[in-house]
């Protein structure tokens, strides 16, 4: 299955492509999370990427092109994958489209996009925070550590991501505003766009889009 989830930041796009990921046995492939890793590794990569995070802006796109071109190409993609964050741009969309056809042999399922309120996307995403050690995602209001500030799992204190901060996640809305107009018509257009009410719990919006993929 090759699917792509659109939607706002904080809609759930990673957490339900972790669900989807373990369920169809595919890889979730998520641009921020390999964007994150190289500014934290600095790489080249990294620090091309990192002005326009901390921002809220997008990486320009022939930089995150490249970046997905290539984790594309990994074995464990031929099978299938759920692309989270990307695409963002029609000009990413086409470039995916020709990536799959030219050098998988391959086309799109579906694309599931995500639909959430905006003031419910910033009271998720300002609530983030995660634990800089082993990973794990936690929400001050949803999804709480059993002590305050620190992690279940290993202990470390919590941090909140530099792009979860009110201003850059204002910002981050503002972008994706300007871009994901055009990017759901183009997916309308070739007839392969699925809306789904982001809204609820974890749970239940998981098993809207298990309906519908059937
Ligand atoms: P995310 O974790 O998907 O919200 O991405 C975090 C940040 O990484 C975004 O605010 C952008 O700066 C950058 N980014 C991730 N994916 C893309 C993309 N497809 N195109 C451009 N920038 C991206």
């Amino acid at each position: 299955m090759y699917l792509v989830l659109l939607g706002p930041p904080g809609a759930g796009k990673g957490t339900q492509a972790d669900l989807l990921s373990r369920d169809h046995d595919i890889p979730h492939i998520s641009t921020g999370d390999m964007l994150r890793s190289a500014v934290s590794d600095k790489t080249e990569l990294g620090e091309e990427a990192r002005e326009h995070m901390e921002r809220g802006d997008l990486v320009p796109d022939e930089v995150v092109i490249g970046v997905t071109r290539q984790r594309l190409a990994a074995d464990d993609a031929a099978g299938g994958f759920v692309l989270d964050g990307f695409p963002r741009t029609v000009e990413q969309a086409e470039s995916l489209g020709d990536i799959m056809e030219q050098d998988m042999g391959r086309s799109l399922d579906m694309v599931i996009n995500l639909d959430v309120p905006e003031t419910e996307l910033i009271r998720r995403m300002t609530g983030r925070r995660i634990c800089p050690t082993c990973g794990r995602n936690y929400h001050l209001v949803f999804n709480a550590p059993r002590s305050l500030g620190e992690c279940d799992e290993c202990g470390s204190d919590l941090i909140q991501r530099e792009d979860d901060k009110e201003s850059v996640v204002r910002q981050r809305l503002e972008v994706y505003q300007q871009n994901s107009k055009p990017l759901i018509d183009y997916y309308e257009d070739v007839g392969l766009l699925i809306n789904v009410d982001g809204r609820g719990s974890v749970e239940q919006v998981h098993e809207k889009i298990e309906d519908i993929l059937g």
